[in-house]
């Protein structure tokens, strides 16, 4: 059973949902080339990039000689669902669950600031773990956002075909995966990381994965969130492959691997034939993009406008001429918004680019103003607000001349009584000084 987000949720989550601009998070895609100790605070952080020619030719070494060119660290097995675990998902298609043809997008968690977890049967909401060595306190990422961020975006670029929403906050409600991202490691250098193996995603939507990076552990970001997704994966019944460009490879094969779309043969045995039957019929290993895709379906291109309300000041309101007021704007839409304009008489004069939204003015002249917001999504819909009409009145003077229609002369209508000399916005002049910006 899956609760739907409600649209407050959503909100939240587009507030923190970035999107990586293709090609930038790759940019701080790196290998490293000196051996590599997991839990080493020593080694730069986003390291130079292995050169094509100083990758192996052949990934068909033993995982010392991968070793010692810096790749070949393993990440651990999955752990199945232990048998007494109730699947709670089974049967639960039709009931409200995520899936295929659901527009909720489904949630990684990627969870950088430690946690105290309990053993037992997964809970992310409840902290709990069924990787019984990972009770107890699980240590933070460590770093600064710029670090986290790059993950962050790396995560979201390889699951970006899917309905998935990937962020670093936690979900006020309803299911998701967290992966937990730090260095706690109880089984020792050279495991990247562990996870239940869930089939098929049966037992819940809400494990708990294990990733044991760290912000100085001189992993590269792409290497970081392909062991985030690798860990995700295996709790969607996925399992290890015996490919390195595949996220599913269970040993850290440098470069920037993707979930690809042909059948790979599994390694290591299978827990879960049936998941992978279903897009390798003929048994020859698994298809974790098809897999990924039959469980999440694709990304969902939002083309639905912001919905954009003025808040304050209220349609209607007076105000003296000279007076200050601030213009609060609420925006609500499925993806994040990446500007918001002030409309005066319906001419762009402001422009706001960052979360809360608003615009302060100063000095308002007398006269009727009307006054609009536009939004924009990151996917280029446009949403308008309703009209604001304000009445500015001056105090104790000759009220009652202005144009009031919000045409002047020279068309770009101020409509306010200042004389429409000296350009259309001399009262916008002063907007741009100190902003009304309560930034988080
Ligand atoms: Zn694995």
């Amino acid at each position: 059973m899956t609760v739907p987000l409600d649209p407050s949720e959503r909100r939240l989550l587009a507030s923190r949902w970035r999107r990586v601009a293709p090609g930038r998070a790759r940019g701080l895609v790196g290998l490293v080339l000196a051996p590599l100790v997991v839990g080493a605070s020593a080694s730069a952080w986003a390291a130079e990039p292995v050169l094509a020619h100083a990758r192996p030719e052949t990934w068909d070494m033993t995982r010392q000689e991968l070793q010692a060119i810096g790749l070949g660290q393993s990440r651990g097995d999955p752990r199945p669902v232990p048998p007494e675990y109730p699947r709670r998902n089974l049967g639960a298609d039709d009931d409200g669950s995520h899936g295929p043809g659901d527009p909720d997008p489904w949630v990684i968690f990627v969870n950088f600031d430690g946690e105290t977890l309990t053993s037992g049967m997964d809970s992310a909401q409840q902290n709990i773990t069924q990787i019984f060595e990972l009770a107890g306190p699980f240590e933070a990422y460590g770093g600064d956002a710029t670090q986290r961020d790059a993950v962050l975006q790396a995560v979201m670029a390889d699951w970006a075909a899917y309905n998935m929403v990937v962020v670093d906050q936690r979900p006020a409600e309803g299911e998701y995966v967290m992966n937990m991202t730090g260095p706690t490691n109880p089984f020792g250098g050279g495991v990247l990381g562990i996870a239940p193996v869930d089939c098929s995603n049966l037992q819940t939507h809400s494990n708990v994965t294990f990733a044991f990076h760290s912000a100085n552990d001189g992993f590269s970001a792409a290497i970081q969130a392909t062991t985030i997704g690798q860990e995700v994966a295996h709790s969607f019944g996925l399992e290890h492959v015996d490919e390195p460009n595949d996220i599913m490879n269970p040993y850290n094969a440098g470069g920037d691997p993707t979930f690809i779309d042909e059948c790979i043969p599994i390694v290591g045995g299978s827990v879960c034939p049936q998941q992978h039957l279903q897009h390798c019929p003929d048994g020859t290993g698994q298809n974790a993009h098809q897999e990924l895709l039959t469980l999440f379906g694709p990304a969902i291109v939002d083309t639905d406008p912001p919905v954009v309300l003025i808040t304050a000041p209220l349609d209607g309101q007076e105000f003296e001429a000279g007076s200050d007021f601030s213009v609060v704007v609420n925006v609500t839409d499925d993806s994040p918004i990446t500007q918001v304009e002030l409309l005066h008489d319906g001419v762009p004069v402001m422009l706001d680019t960052m979360e809360p939204w608003g615009f302060a003015i100063t000095n308002v002249p007398a006269g009727t103003h009307v006054l609009q917001a536009s939004a924009v999504d990151e996917n280029g819909n446009e949403g308008v607000s309703a009209q604001v009409t304000l009445e500015v009145i001056e105090i104790g003077g000759t009220e009652g001349e202005t144009d009031g229609a919000g045409q002047d002369e020279d068309g770009k209508g101020c409509g306010c009584r200042h004389g429409g000399a000296g350009g259309p916005w001399p009262w916008m002049l002063v907007l741009l000084g100190p902003a009304l910006r309560r930034r988080r």
